[in-house]
């Protein structure tokens, strides 16, 4: 499995307004058809759960009501959350993200994206008096408190993710000298420890479930030992989108899955996808950026998002797939979601103060 970043670097040091969309001369339906003709009806499979998870929608909510509250420049470190489409909706609304905090004026508001910071980031902005509010998903944030209480029991965490991801720095961050990051089976069978008696794993929210458990065997099978977390560290989202793709793709011919390159999660259902028998699959951060000619010979296409991708962008696709005559669209719905997080406790009391009692719950809002 390869790292989010080896699909794409987006990493840039202001992130600005996307490129504005030059369409392009696509081919007709009847071009496309004409180049391979479809046997069998034409449909869409439609994955669910897909889309938005709570820790996304929490984080969004969180920076909109900032921005509501305190009025532009709101700064945010690192993406919000990995979606192309949010950050730059943000961005036109008067959101400046950065990437280091050394970019923000004395003082500044800003925000801690979903994907969670490390107790250095913490402390360089207490040390440059920003006012803070921390979005990082609560899910992210129970991973940090198991690195901690295992560094204290003086254990050696073994962090199964891929290095450089934020969320992972921000875990690494907590307890660097306890942790040693493995990127992958290949480094599960090499990993060296100085005490295999004494080990313990966690991981990054986002991962292949399958991979996991795989890294999971490999480092069991090194380090009998070896004690595991308290409780699953991929997270009920990532879990569902994977098991809802899963369950469609021996059936499809093309896979299309919304979602930033970027974003691990979105990346994973690509991944899972093929591996679980879609003859082909394909990532888009909008509509279209589909390539028509992916259609031919297509019967049945799937369809899911990543959990930092609003609806409106699949919505968008299953336009375009009606114009070239996937017009049924069956969802296939494999787990229902009703998981909701608070806003950051430093909004809610701010909120509260002026009469903002809506809690601004996330894990509902789809568009
Ligand atoms: S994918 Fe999971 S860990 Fe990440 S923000 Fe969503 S709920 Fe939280």
């Amino acid at each position: 499995m390869s790292a989010p970043t080896t699909e794409s670097q987006s990493a840039t040091t202001t992130v600005g307004l996307g490129m504005p969309h030059v369409p392009r001369v696509r081919h007709s339906r009847e071009e496309i058809e004409a180049a391979a003709p479809v046997t069998g009806q034409k449909r869409v499979l439609l994955a669910a759960p897909r889309g938005y998870c709570a820790g996304v929608d929490r984080a969004v909510i969180a920076v909109e009501k900032a921005l509501d509250h305190y009025g532009a420049p709101v700064y945010v470190r690192k993406e919000i959350v990995h979606n192309r489409h949010v950050v730059d909706s943000l961005s036109e609304r008067g959101v400046v993200f950065v990437e280091e905090l050394d970019e923000v004026p004395e003082g500044a508001l800003t925000v801690f994206s979903a994907h969670g910071v490390s107790p250095a980031v913490v402390q360089d902005a207490e040390r440059r008096n920003l006012r803070t509010i921390d979005a990082t998903c609560p899910l992210v944030t129970k991973v940090h408190r198991e690195a901690v209480r295992f560094s204290k029991q003086d254990k050696h965490i073994l962090l199964i993710g891929h290095a450089g991801h934020e969320e992972v720095e921000g875990t690494y961050g907590e307890a660097p000298e306890h942790t040693t990051i493995v990127n992958d089976v290949e480094e599960a069978r090499t990993v060296e420890v100085e005490d295999p008696d004494n080990l313990t794993w966690l991981s990054q929210t986002t991962l292949s479930v399958d991979e996991t458990l795989e890294i999971v065997s490999v480092l069991r099978d090194r380090f009998p030992n070896l004690q595991d977390p308290p409780s699953d560290d991929i997270c009920y989202a990532t879990s569902n989108r994977q098991a809802a793709v899963k369950s469609i793709s021996p059936e499809v011919d093309l896979m299309l899955v919304v979602g930033s390159a970027n974003s691990s999660n979105s990346v994973r259902l690509k991944e899972v996808s093929l591996e679980y028998g879609a003859a082909r699959a394909e990532r888009v951060d909008f509509a279209h950026q589909v390539d028509e000619s992916w259609f031919e010979g297509v019967a049945t296409i799937g369809l899911s998002s990543g959990a930092s991708v609003p609806e409106v962008l699949v919505q968008e696709v299953l336009d375009l797939l009606a114009e070239y005559g996937y017009g049924q669209v069956d969802e296939v719905v494999t787990a229902e979601e009703d998981i909701m997080f608070s806003l950051p406790k430093e909004l809610r009391a701010e909120l509260k103060k002026v009469g903002d009692t809506s809690r601004g719950l996330g894990g509902r809002k789809r568009d």
